[in-house]
């Protein structure tokens, strides 16, 4: 499975307020062994619809902890970081915002899947805190989830994400689509040909 090309990575998923993080950092040597010998990356769907604590600090405990670029990993929805960012000014809050927030910059970019959201977790478009972590120059990726469950595209994604004020500018936008070929799962290689090619779409569009 890890020679096939369309293998470009994993998901880690699973019943999150039953996770704890000795679970999952015990899991990790493993994993991160495995996906660094394969040149995989990996998607933790963490943070949804919970709170962030459990297997986010299990990350940030054992990844945060290996050299950069030892592995490329996306924290999936992240929707639990929109809470640590409302509270922000409670005291844990802050401390565990703080461990997060540099690693979310450079290296673990949260996926946001806007639909998927609002169907399993009844968060709606407009109460999504995407806008916050675009605000606040959080690398995001916008996702589809379950194309085939939710009958959305990564185009109408981008849609519901503009119409609602989470992105609010071209700077914005340009970012986005930027942040999600830097962050992908894809070799260097392709990623320089598709930031060419975007580079090429935006001049012709006019900036
Ligand atoms: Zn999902």
């Amino acid at each position: 499975m890890w020679n096939d090309p369309l293998v470009v990575g994993i998901d880690l998923h699973g019943y999150e307020p039953a996770w704890l993080p000795y679970n999952v950092a015990a899991r990790m040597p493993y994993l991160h062994g495995t996906l660094q010998g394969a040149r995989k990356g990996l998607r933790v769907h963490a943070g949804e619809g919970v709170d962030t604590t459990n297997e986010m600090l299990a990350l940030v405990m054992y990844l945060g902890n290996r050299p950069a670029g030892s592995i490329k990993c996306r924290i999936g929805h992240g929707t639990g970081i929109g809470r640590l960012l409302r509270y922000q000014n409670v005291p844990s809050s802050a401390w565990v915002l703080n461990q997060f927030e540099p690693l979310i910059r450079e290296r673990f970019p949260i996926e946001v899947n806007l639909t998927s959201n609002k169907v399993l977790l009844d968060m709606q478009y407009n109460d999504h805190p995407l806008g916050s972590f675009v605000k606040r120059g959080w690398p995001v990726v916008l996702g589809t989830d379950d194309p085939g469950v939710f009958g959305v595209t990564l185009r109408s994604e981008f849609e519901a994400a503009i119409r609602n004020g989470h992105i609010t500018s071209k700077d914005e936008l340009r970012k986005i689509i930027a942040d999600s070929i830097y962050f992908s799962f894809a070799d260097d290689d392709l990623k320089r040909q598709l930031a060419k090619k975007l580079a090429a779409g935006i001049k012709k569009a006019g900036g």
